[in-house]
């Protein structure tokens, strides 16, 4: 005799004849998740999409200070629409790719506290004023035995920049470290910009990248560069006055930057900030006339 099963698999609806059947009616009308899947089979993925795109504003309220985070960026004038709020929104694709980067760096962090080597998460990156700049690091971690304290920084990266990435060191001056060439420079200069934070003040540390497709992990060992902090904090020196005014202003164009030059490699060829930039007065703008100048170019 046959036992009836108390699980409905697709095989056991067949021993028991009772599979449904091939379309059910209430399934098919024109309104049904049926007939919409039927005639564009990505429209849940759209909607998602549009959840995630309509959560982000083309202006955020204005802060006062720089964000450590953006220790890499080369320009006053852009630092002074960051921090008036000026933002240019991801695509939902771009969005999706931060959102898995910024899982495997809490995984990380999670597997450095089971590891027993957290010290702690989050603690604040501040200089206070001269120029003003916040930010967050992602984690101190204590040497077992010792306790002598590191601070670290964790990326995952594409792919392709990670095979990119050259061979991995022990301490050497952030300025030394073959991690200056090209597209890593910003990372080297957001970690030694928090090395040397009063709030922290930890001689030494290191990057970890994780690729973001196949999860190998590169570990570059650093300590903190004098040079290099003067050089980021240079250029937010001469911004400070003009977020720090009111009403804030952006900065002038600097020497050396051409928002017309859209080529590659240099720091207006990438700017996303370069469509508003170059419709504001070279010498600069109140906040009020660079709103005005973006509400005719985006509405
Ligand atoms: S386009 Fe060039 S000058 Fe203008 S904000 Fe961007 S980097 Fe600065």
């Amino acid at each position: 005799m046959a036992i009836k099963p108390t699980r409905r698999t697709r095989l056991a609806d067949a021993a028991m004849g009772t599979a449904p059947p091939k379309e059910k009616q209430a399934l098919v009308g024109a309104d049904s998740v049926w007939a919409l899947s039927n005639k564009d089979p990505r429209w849940l993925l759209k909607l998602l999409d549009d959840e995630l795109e309509r959560g982000q504003q083309l202006w955020e309220k204005p802060r006062r200070y720089f964000r450590g985070s953006g220790s890499g960026e080369p320009c006053s004038r852009a630092l002074t629409l960051e921090a008036m709020g000026h933002r240019v929104p991801f695509e939902a694709r771009v969005l999706r790719i931060f959102r898995v980067g910024n899982s495997i760096e809490d995984v990380i962090v999670k597997n450095m506290a089971g590891a027993g080597v957290l010290e702690s998460t989050q603690d604040e990156v501040k200089f206070f004023g001269d120029p003003p700049l916040l930010g967050h690091v992602d984690c101190v971690v204590k040497r077992p035995g010792t306790g002598e304290r590191v601070l670290g920084e964790i990326k995952s990266i594409k792919q392709e920049l990670f095979k990119a990435l050259p061979k991995e060191h022990g301490p050497v001056i952030a300025g030394e470290s073959p991690l200056t060439k090209g597209y890593y420079l910003k990372y080297l200069k957001q970690w030694n910009t928090y090395a040397w934070s009063p709030t922290i003040d930890i001689e030494i540390g290191f990057l970890l990248f994780e690729a973001k497709n196949e999860h190998q992990q590169k570990i570059y060992w650093l300590l903190r560069d004098p040079d290099m902090l003067e050089s980021v904090l240079e250029i937010r020196r001469d911004a400070a006055p003009y977020v720090e005014g009111d009403p804030m202003r952006v900065a002038p164009i600097p020497a050396g930057f051409d928002p017309n030059d859209m080529s590659r490699g240099n720091a207006c060829g990438w700017c996303e900030r370069r469509y508003l930039c170059k419709k504001l007065p070279k010498g600069g703008a109140t906040y009020d006339e660079a709103r005005a100048a973006d509400a005719k170019l985006r509405g």
